[in-house]
């Protein structure tokens, strides 16, 4: 049996609601498994600020940097919002990304069954739609040479650069190929090659990666046409991996065939998962701080929950334990249990307490 050290960074408005049950959850998988999960606790964003006058203190990196992995609740607080204000919540999370080195953020889309009338998509459209994005998070045109805005004689011009090495095109790309060998074997590569020489290079590194994972049928797909297919045809996709920029505006487009922000987890990491050690990567739920909701115990912890199992998987490889809390979140929705932003007539409305406990009571 392992013994595990997790950050665990609650953040702020309903962030702490739904990092305690996936806490509570935490422990009932080490009581299961017999694996030891020690949590070291830090503060970012808001509650930061308050107490520690920064949005990320070097406090809470260190805790972060002795970890296996990082759960992360949400972070914002309107209460910075002000123009005002120097420090945001918001620039702890661009920061911790930054410092820990997250290159791959994954975002899995699942529309499960029970919620397939929840969304503004017909059913038939986007029933069992259940793929995984891999968006490239450190590199391309967000963070390209040269980026400058200036006055000409004939008025203002701006440039961004659109940049991209062969090693990091090869690394994220890899973290496709393990994912796809982990699903369906089929790696979709999306790219804009038709015009831009960045994505010429990402699809002749793509192809060069792909001679090593003879088992996954790699395809390439032009941003364009993705975005259009994502919507009229979801279910195509299995395993997608993409650049910063493209994957921005695609995971945002995917995230509402699932219905709600509050049932969508993701990732990032620092590494190419690989099932003989640890990869470190910080855990969180797609969703916000929503204030307007923060403290009514009517936040939905699921995403928090499948951002849990994300971790147990992609971060210590304990799969068994990841696809047991899939498996119960699955449970509960089937026995007609839902929180108020996934609601459906005749169904149970319960708060986040109770979705947390009720899942915990179907893991086996
Ligand atoms: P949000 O995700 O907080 O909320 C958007 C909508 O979804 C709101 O109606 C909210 O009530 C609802 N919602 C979100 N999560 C839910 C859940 N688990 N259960 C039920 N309903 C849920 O986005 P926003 O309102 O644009 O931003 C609020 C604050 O969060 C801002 O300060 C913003 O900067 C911050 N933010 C942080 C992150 C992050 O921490 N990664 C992401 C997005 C926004």
């Amino acid at each position: 049996m392992a013994n595990y050290t997790i950050a665990v960074l609650p953040g702020d408005g309903i962030g702490p609601e739904v990092i305690k049950q996936a806490v509570e959850t935490l422990k009932v998988v080490s009581q299961q498994s017999g694996h030891d999960f020690t949590l070291n606790y830090g503060l970012i964003g808001g509650a930061a600020i308050e107490a520690e006058g920064v949005a990320l203190s070097e406090f809470t990196l260190d805790v972060c940097r002795k970890s296996n992995a990082v759960l992360l609740g949400s972070v914002g607080d309107p209460r910075y919002d002000k123009p005002e204000n120097n420090v945001r919540p918001e620039d702890g999370l661009l920061a911790i990304r930054k410092h820990l080195g997250l290159f791959a953020n994954i975002r899995p889309v699942k529309v499960y069954d029970e919620l397939v009338n929840n969304t503004r998509f017909k059913p038939e459209a986007i029933r069992s739609a259940d793929f995984v994005f891999v968006r490239e998070l450190t590199g391309g045109v967000y963070f390209g040479k040269p980026k400058r805005r200036w006055q000409t004689t004939r008025g203002r011009r701006a440039i961004d650069s659109m940049v991209y090495s062969e090693q990091e095109i090869q690394r994220i790309v890899r973290v496709g190929f393990e994912l796809a060998r982990k699903r369906k074997g089929r790696l979709i590569s999306v790219d804009k090659a038709n015009v831009l020489m960045s994505s010429r290079l990402w699809r002749q590194v793509a192809e060069e990666t792909a001679v090593d994972y003879p088992d996954v049928a790699l395809e390439h797909l032009l941003v364009d046409a993705c975005a259009m297919k994502l919507i009229l045809d979801p279910g195509y996709f299995d395993v997608v991996v993409t650049e910063n920029m493209f994957g921005d505006i695609l995971t945002d487009e995917a995230s509402v065939l699932a219905g709600s922000l509050g049932m969508l987890p993701s990732a990032s990491l620092a590494g190419v998962p690989d099932n003989s050690k640890t990869t470190f990567g910080l855990y969180e739920p797609v969703h916000g701080s929503a204030p307007t909701i923060a403290g009514k115990d009517i936040a939905n912890p699921i995403a928090a929950l499948l951002t849990l199992a994300m971790m147990l998987r992609h971060s210590l490889q304990l799969e068994k334990e990841a696809s047991s809390i899939e498996k119960a979140v699955q449970a509960v929705l089937s026995k007609g249990y839902r929180t108020s932003d996934i609601m459906d007539g005749g169904c149970d409305e319960i708060g986040t307490s109770r979705m947390g406990e009720l899942v915990r009571s179907e893991l086996v």
